[in-house]
């Protein structure tokens, strides 16, 4: 069985499901609910590449699902369990998560179907070069129409190939560099870009329990600290959520499930430990002093206050949605619950942050990127000087008419903004805001008790909006 299916529900179907609740609270026109629910492209292609002497015939995907704003944007995904449905159905994903958190994108997504860990360097590299020239030249890359970013399998690395292979293809484009985000610094990524999605989980986790009424609806109380967090994948996602939450929030991560098992300590295990541990070792098994669970998945199950499963989709589906011993489920991965799990939980009452707002701190910072490469500059470079020289005279001034400025004080404010503190700025700010939003879209409707709903409510009305606004022809 594919990830993306369960119970003869396809990852899609599970997808539209959550969204029909949404679109029966709008009582939206049948005709623009079918316009928007549905991916209006999908390529599909295969390429032979030679390896070790022999021909390999890969299979890739990319979706485009609402071209209500340009360019569309969303990952590129090498992973075995790619296929057709799956990439439609995180093409839609992304289209509502750019809605939620205002990214003026439509959504797409890509992936190929091959296993990452098989192939060198240099393969891997022929291969995304390849695919990108396939997507290039059939129209489904570039900067003005629809702009890649990296997901499961592929990164920064990655994202380079497919930036020089584009600037290949099409010299003259003048903003070639924004062809694709997720890119290294020195290539046109922006600072702050890798960590963006597991940052932005812990941002969508802060601003939760700064809502007394909401921390208290899921049992718990308004404290972050000391909170006991089991989280699934260590990869870019969960190692950056797990990490600022341990570092800077102080919780107890009591549970991490990798690929080959998982490790649980009700004292706490320490994240960087066992991503080092990780990367040298490819797993989570013989990592010393702790309890090791062979079956990684049942750790789902174990008693915390917070659990972020950050790998894969469907892992919380019927057979265990009524074991999930959590308060709060926060979606850090694309469609971890299923539609099955969801009405599960939902009658179980367990809070549920969905994955189309939670993890899109992504996308937040990939817009940053894109913005920054049209601009062609580096955000700050401007201003930098001038904050600091502003707030020299506002600390001078107060020393000069006898205040006393503590040296704290007077280090933050002669400090101006680098990059890397801009996009976190900005990416609190757009966490923050669209929290609120859907807040507010649950509270004031009696037919929205959720967070899932209501985050759908929010991106839907912005659709809606947009495609009524000039028309559907
Ligand atoms: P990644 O490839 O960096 O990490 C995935 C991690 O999950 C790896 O550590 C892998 O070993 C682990 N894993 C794989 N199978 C597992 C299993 N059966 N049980 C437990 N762990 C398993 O991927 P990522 O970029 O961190 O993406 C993770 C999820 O977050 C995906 O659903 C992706 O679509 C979503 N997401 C990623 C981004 C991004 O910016 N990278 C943005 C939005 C959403």
């Amino acid at each position: 069985m594919a990830n993306s299916e369960n119970k003869g529900v396809s990852f899609r179907q599970s997808v539209d499901l959550m969204v029909d609740r949404a679109m029966a609270v709008l009582e939206l026109d049948p005709g623009i609910a079918k316009a928007i629910k549905g991916c209006k492209a999908v390529l599909e292609v295969r390429f032979p590449v030679e390896i070790k002497g022999k021909l390999e015939v890969f299979s890739g995907w990319r979706a485009v699902h609402s071209i209500h704003r340009l360019p569309v944007k969303g990952g590129i995904r090498y992973a075995e369990a790619v296929d057709q449905d799956e990439v439609e159905a995180l093409a839609a994903l992304m289209s509502y998560k750019c809605a939620i958190v205002d990214v003026p994108f439509g959504g797409s997504k890509g992936g190929l179907h091959i296993d990452p860990r098989k192939y060198d360097r240099d393969e891997l590299q022929r291969i995304t070069r390849r695919f990108t020239r396939e997507l290039a030249t059939r129209g489904f890359l570039s900067p003005a129409t629809n702009v890649p970013a990296p997901d499961m399998g592929t990164g920064q690395r990655e994202m380079a190939w497919i930036l020089d292979t584009y600037k290949h293809l099409y010299p003259n484009d003048i903003n070639y560099i924004g062809c694709v985000t997720g890119k290294p610094v020195n290539q046109g990524g922006v600072r702050g870009r890798v960590e963006a999605t597991g940052r932005g989980v812990q941002y969508a986790i802060k601003e939760f329990f700064r809502h007394d009424d909401e921390t208290a609806a899921a049992g718990l109380d308004s404290k972050l600290e000391g909170k006991r967090v089991i989280i699934q994948g260590l990869g870019n996602v969960g190692y950056h959520a797990a990490k600022f939450l341990q570092e800077e929030d102080k919780v107890l991560i009591t549970g991490i499930i990798e690929r080959d098992g998982a490790l649980v300590s009700d004292s706490g295990l320490n994240v960087e430990d066992v991503k080092e541990y990780v990367t040298e070792n490819h797993g989570v098994k013989g990592f010393p002093g702790v309890e090791f669970v062979e079956v990684g998945s049942m750790v789902l199950e174990k008693e915390c206050d917070i659990l972020i499963p950050a790998a894969l989709e469907a892992v919380i589906h019927g057979g265990n949605a009524g074991a999930i011993n959590a308060k709060l489920l926060v979606e850090a991965a694309n469609g971890p619950t299923t539609f099955e799990a969801d009405t599960i939980l939902r009658e179980r009452g367990i809070t549920v942050l969905p994955d189309a707002y939670v993890n899109a701190g992504g996308v937040v910072v990939s817009y940053f990127e894109w913005v920054r490469n049209l601009s062609h500059m580096r955000f700050g470079r401007m201003e930098k000087r001038m904050d600091e020289n502003r707030g020299l005279h506002i600390v001078n001034a107060l020393k000069e008419t006898g205040h006393d400025v503590p040296s704290w004080v007077a280090k933050e404010l002669t400090r101006g903004p680098d990059e890397l503190d801009l996009v976190r700025s900005g990416l609190d700010d757009s966490m923050r805001s669209a929290f609120q939003q859907i807040k507010t879209t649950k509270d004031k409707n009696d037919k929205v008790d959720d967070f899932r709903t209501a985050s759908f409510v929010v991106a839907i009305e912005k659709i809606a909006t947009a495609y009524l606004d000039v028309g559907v022809y």
